[in-house]
């Protein structure tokens, strides 16, 4: 509890001593994913670094006394347009590719949140807001859309702190004709014919749907209260999504905060270029896992503090392998053990993960050089960060599944090494070990006997 954590605001634009509203009951919001296709490797980014800021709050205030959640958007263009494309009802799209996403980020060692609500279940609490909003004249009715008035809200716009006009040329500020000023955005749209439709607030006859901004100052309103401590996402959603929660849920709130800190992930990018389709370096979650385990994903995230952009590189996955293999293999099966203090010191300096793995460097080579103490701070360490989900024998026995290798085979030439080795043979020992090094097996030799991989 002594431990002083500090949080960058995007909002204020500082870095800032922690003081949660209420220490047994800490509530965080993310936004979460619309759910139309397997997630990207960039989607994991804010999975992955929240679920490590969960972990900590959850180690400071215990772990009862922290509230995530974390939506799913499950009302949406995209939604529809890909359930017509491939013939199947928006429910069973929806559900199939929470489902995916689900698993997807177990394997990437992130807790599920306390709650992941979905939008389409908080229609009611959406339609609570947008009334709320139009009778204190925050709201207005125009061609059965309901916008949001930005110009009554005279300090909008404090977050993403843009000039008036680079607003309305913001590329996702819908500019029409029903719109008394052009920041306004859609709090509530008609429903075309067959797409999902619910019945409209304010007397509005065509049933209609929410806006995408609504969905989230609902579900936050529902579940952790009109203000909470913090609320995270991408870099990419300060503008105007975060911009546009502020407004709806203040006004609505009468409120100065919605959220005490505004975290914001930076992007992810591939092999030094921008992640995308037509570029061929687009890649999800899903098929990242065929080749490397999701701990690997995880390590290679991390590595980069989460405020920084992030280059995604295949040598940075293999380099973050052969890190996690060398801890799997220190570590062994050492239970117990305190976090080291280092890295809980680097963790309250704004997650600063980059100098958390630096400090684990320095801790490996301690518990290398015999120091058992050391060895099972490297364990409890690793453990808060969301590794060591493995067993040290069943994370050595994946290098050992490459195709190509028989390893009965290796097993027997190593049985025979190690009769050399008694035997003081070292002539035919190292003779042994050369011709597993051609089939492309690396040996391990520790007190507790030989083991072995296979070389990347
Ligand atoms: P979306 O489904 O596009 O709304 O994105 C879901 C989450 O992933 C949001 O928090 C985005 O900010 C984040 N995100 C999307 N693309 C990237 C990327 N390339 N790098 C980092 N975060 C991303
Ligand atoms: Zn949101």
């Amino acid at each position: 509890m002594a431990l002083d954590l500090k949080l960058y605001d995007t909002l204020t634009r500082e870095k800032r001593e922690f003081v949660p509203i209420d220490p047994r009951n800490v509530r965080l919001y993310v936004c979460g994913p619309t759910v139309y296709d397997f997630a990207h490797i960039g989607n994991a980014r804010p999975v992955i670094v929240f679920d490590v800021l969960f972990r900590l709050l959850r180690h400071i205030y215990g772990e009862s006394h922290v509230t995530y959640v974390r939506n799913i958007t499950d009302v949406d263009d995209k939604i529809n347009a890909r359930a017509a494309e491939r013939g199947v009802d928006i429910r069973q799209l929806t559900n199939e590719t929470y489902e995916n996403f689900k698993s997807d980020v177990a394997a990437l060692g992130c807790l599920p949140p306390t709650v992941e609500p979905r939008a389409t279940e908080h229609i009611a609490e959406m339609i609570a807001l947008i009334e709320r909003l139009i009778a204190s004249g925050h709201a207005y009715v125009a061609e059965d859309h309901v916008l949001f008035d930005v110009p009554s809200m005279p300090d909008y716009g404090k977050l993403s702190n843009r000039p008036l006009d680079e607003m309305v040329a913001g590329a996702r500020v819908e500019v029409a004709p029903y719109k008394r000023s052009p920041t306004d955005f859609v709090l509530w749209k008609p429903s075309k014919p067959g797409e999902p439709s619910w019945t409209s607030p304010a007397g509005i006859k065509t049933p209609g749907r929410p806006g995408w901004h609504i969905e989230c100052s609902a579900m936050a309103w529902k579940h952790l209260g009109e203000t909470f401590d913090i609320h995270g996402g991408g870099i990419d959603l300060v503008f105007p999504h975060h911009e546009n929660e502020i407004a709806q849920s203040r006004c609505a709130f009468h409120s100065d905060v919605m959220a005490n800190y505004w975290m914001h992930n930076g992007f992810l990018q591939v092999e030094g270029e921008k992640m995308s389709k037509s570029l061929g370096n687009f890649f999800t979650i899903h098929e990242l896992l065929a080749d490397w385990p999701g701990e690997v994903l995880r390590f290679n995230m991390l590595r980069t503090h989460y405020r920084q952009p992030i280059d995604w590189t295949v040598k940075g996955l293999d380099e973050s392998w052969k890190t996690l293999d060398d801890w799997y293999w220190v570590v062994g099966d050492t239970t117990g053990g305190t976090v080291s203090g280092k890295v809980l010191e680097a963790l309250a300096d704004d997650l600063n993960t980059h100098q958390v793995i630096t400090v684990l460097h320095q801790v490996r080579n301690r518990a290398q050089a015999g120091d058992d103490s050391a060895r099972a701070e490297l364990a409890a360490s690793l453990r808060l960060l969301g590794f060591l989900n493995e067993s040290a024998a069943q994370w050595a026995a994946r290098r050992q599944s490459s195709p190509g290798v028989d390893s009965a085979k290796v097993q027997s030439l190593i049985d025979a090494r190690t009769a050399a080795r008694a035997a003081r043979d070292f002539k035919e020992s190292d003779r042994i070990r050369d011709e597993l090094a051609a089939m492309g097996v690396v040996l391990k030799d520790s007190k507790e006997g030989t083991t072995w991989e296979i070389a990347r």
